[in-house]
């Protein structure tokens, strides 16, 4: 809480299908991002299958969570974190963001803003919270010394050096597509419209704003009344 005092929280997760609260998960994350594989898998669980589409926000864009999307062959409209900024001026005219240096992809050579090539060096690994293996190729710049722009680039002893995660790029890639997609728009309202409604009608409208019962256990039983209620309620309002 900031102050000293540590008081219990819970991330809660849904998923939802045509206004409906279909299932959900109370997670003890901070964050979204290592929710959603855990959720979908007791989805799939719970209702035989995994869902055709999976439309998140930017919480969720992992390489990890792409990638287990991919592999379960369920589309993704997923965005993730430096999305919202890649769209503005001040990120695509950023000469010292390194995502926008050149890349060749013939050479496997990225080019600086004082134009000096970037060579492939070595590979690396590194290893998310979850245990997920991210492979990194490592390029170097080998003709630092003297450049008027060095204090702007780089605190390295040696030459600047970067990162690139092929597979992370090619899962970026592939979301942006479908983001810009005429149907990757019209799914991104949709998802508003879907789970933001749950939460703006139990929070704003009923005055849902804290938890009665502690324990995983027990908010699962207090949030699935709640949902149930709200589902009953959506029911009576398409019924009717
Ligand atoms: S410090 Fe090195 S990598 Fe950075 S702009 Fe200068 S030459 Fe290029």
């Amino acid at each position: 809480m900031l102050n000293g005092q540590l008081k219990p929280g819970y991330n809660v997760q849904i998923g939802c299908e045509n206004g409906f609260v279909v299932g959900y998960d109370i997670f003890p994350n901070p964050t979204d991002t290592r929710t959603l594989i855990p959720h979908l898998e007791n989805m799939k669980t719970r209702l035989g299958k995994l869902p055709n589409e999976v439309i998140a926000d930017a919480g969720y864009g992992s390489e990890e969570n792409y990638a287990y999307l991919e592999n379960e062959k369920v589309g993704a409209t997923v965005k993730y974190t430096m999305w919202q900024k890649e769209q503005s001026r001040s990120w695509t005219k950023n000469v010292w963001n390194t995502d926008n240096w050149k890349y060749d992809d013939k050479t496997d050579v990225y080019e600086c803003p004082a134009g000096k090539p970037l060579t492939y060096s070595h590979n690396s690994t590194h290893r998310t919270v979850t245990g997920y293996k991210q492979n990194l190729r490592i390029y170097t710049c080998h003709d630092c010394e003297g450049c008027e722009f060095r204090n702007q680039c780089t605190k390295a002893q040696g030459g600047k050096s970067i990162q690139r995660n092929e597979a992370l790029t090619r899962l970026k890639d592939k979301a942006r597509d479908r983001l810009a997609s005429d149907e990757g728009k019209r799914l991104m309202r949709r998802r508003a419209f879907e789970d933001e409604t749950v939460f703006g009608q139990l929070k704003a409208n009923q005055g849902f704003r804290r938890f009665r019962l502690r324990g995983t256990e027990k908010v699962s039983v207090e949030w699935g009344l709640l949902v149930l209620g709200f589902n009953m309620r959506r029911l009576m309002r398409v019924g009717s």
